[in-house]
């Protein structure tokens, strides 16, 4: 991952394993900004981080407990306003 990468992201997955195990992968309906969207095949779940509206439902909704989240320098409200 690229320093760019680190800077820009403030969303991940802890487990990738378990988004395969996930059925429904509920992060990917639930979300409202279609953060998430499901790689078939690399088996991977990609994430839109510049989408993010910081809503916190995906979070709620998967059953895995699999987000972390890193808060960027300087709080909310500027890291995704590229794009
Ligand atoms: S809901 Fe959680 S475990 Fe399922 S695909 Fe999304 S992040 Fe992965
Ligand atoms: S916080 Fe909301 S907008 Fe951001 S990825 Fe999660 S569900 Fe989507």
């Amino acid at each position: 991952m690229s320093n760019d990468d680190e800077e820009n992201s403030h969303l991940g997955v802890i487990d990738p394993e378990a988004c395969i195990r996930c059925e429904r992968k509920p992060c990917i309906s639930k979300c409202p900004a279609e953060v998430y969207r499901w790689l078939e095949n690399e088996q991977e779940l990609e994430i839109a981080y510049e989408n993010c509206l910081e809503c916190g439902t995906c979070r709620v909704v998967c059953p895995y407990d699999n987000f972390e989240w890193e808060y960027p320098r300087g709080g909310f409200g500027v890291a995704y306003k590229f794009g």
